[in-house]
């Protein structure tokens, strides 16, 4: 979303960009996603989400998606919905085969399979798809499946801090959801998503209820503590109340029907509440890092002279919680462009 974003708003601007895109696609994570382009509707709802990340960077995301977004459907990227279905958030959903191919359009030299050896504008989508720098920096229990496109494995984060680049906060955290414990391909991404841990009872392994506070409406908390645990894992334990309940208009019991590790409570190896009719075995799929490059609000690599860089792999903008992924990509993908052409 960022490099894309980022080489059409230099087209836009007179410049020839080229893309070089590491894939067999182009698109990125941003192809595989729900596509909902979000913000905080409130200002102050964006601080307290996300406490502890910069807030400069915040203001820049919340301040500069709307323009973000018209410039995208004013591009001709199509609109399959025109709110997000979240009280708390502005934005639209975007078609994402639609939205890729727009950019893609509109950015012009887009070369796939390989990438370049002098970048001005880093936008390589984060480092989830390298296991040891997962392990190194968010340091989970067990391993971390990846719930993302495959390429995005730190090549920026590695080429930047080879130049002298300084790190953001929030190293440790990531974004993802919890999936069934067992294999899942890309089509199961959304579908297979385990997004009611909020009406469960959560256990680990070892049967302690590791999660009895109020989890947030993303989860992603959840799902952060869930990687803590013994193995990465996580029972959730839902009675009828729980199993009736609704998520973004699925019936968690319909989600919870298409999950492979799905066992009757009284299997499991630890006493259950009372009422206790299903028990799903979990663990994080990993969307992409939160933490990552330091930039400043051009959207230049702090410690790193005339290099940019934008999207996930750039940090400190979630941090504490959870944002939108692809407006920080969108917004910052527009200014790296603007900057690297000194047109702000
Ligand atoms: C299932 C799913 C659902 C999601 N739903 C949402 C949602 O509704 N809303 C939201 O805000 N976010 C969502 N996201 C997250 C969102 O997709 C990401 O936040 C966003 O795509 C990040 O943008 P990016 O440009 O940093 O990375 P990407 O869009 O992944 O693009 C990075 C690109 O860099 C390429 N690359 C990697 N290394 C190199 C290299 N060395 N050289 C050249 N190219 C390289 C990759 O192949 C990739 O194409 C979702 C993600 C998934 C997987």
């Amino acid at each position: 979303m960022a490099g894309l974003s980022a080489a059409a708003r230099a087209h836009e601007l007179g410049a020839t960009p080229v893309v070089y895109e590491k894939g067999t696609r182009p698109g990125g994570s941003m192809l595989l996603s729900s596509c909902v382009i979000w913000r905080f509707r409130e200002w102050d709802d964006f601080r307290a989400e996300c406490p502890t990340g910069d807030e400069a960077l915040q203001h820049l995301v919340w301040e500069r998606l709307d323009e973000g977004i018209e410039w995208l459907e004013s591009l001709g990227a199509p609109v399959v919905e025109h709110e997000t279905g979240n009280p708390r958030t502005v934005g639209k959903r975007f078609d994402p085969r639609g939205l890729t191919d727009t950019l893609v359009r509109t950015a012009g030299d887009v070369r796939l399979g390989g990438t370049a050896a002098e970048p001005t504008i880093l936008a390589t989508g984060g480092f989830q798809g390298n296991a040891e720098l997962v392990a190194e920096h968010i340091r989970p229990a067990g391993s971390l499946r990846l719930r993302a496109n495959p390429w995005s494995s730190g090549d920026g984060l590695r080429h930047a801090l080879a130049g002298g680049a300084e790190l953001s906060a929030g190293l440790e955290e990531f974004y993802g959801r919890n999936m069934p414990d067992a294999d899942f391909s890309e089509g199961d991404f959304v579908p297979l998503a385990q997004l009611y841990g909020r009406f469960a009872r959560v256990y680990n392994e070892r049967g302690e209820e590791f999660s009895s506070g109020e989890v947030s409406w993303s989860e992603n908390d959840l799902v952060q503590a869930t990687a803590k645990q013994p193995d990465a894992r996580a029972w959730y334990v839902l009675d009828d109340d729980a199993l009736a309940q609704s998520v973004r208009e699925r019936k968690v019991a319909d989600i919870v029907a298409l999950a492979p590790t799905r066992v009757d409570p009284g299997e499991l190896p630890f006493a259950t509440p009372s009422g206790a009719r299903v028990a799903v075995r979990v663990s994080p799929g990993i969307t992409h890092t939160i933490g990552g490059l330091r930039i400043d609000e051009q959207a230049r690599v702090v410690g790193a002279d005339g290099l940019f860089a934008a999207g996930a792999d750039v940090g400190g903008i979630s941090t504490g919680g959870y944002a939108s992924g692809l407006a920080a990509a969108l917004v910052f993908g527009r200014i790296s462009a603007e900057s690297a052409l000194d047109r702000q």
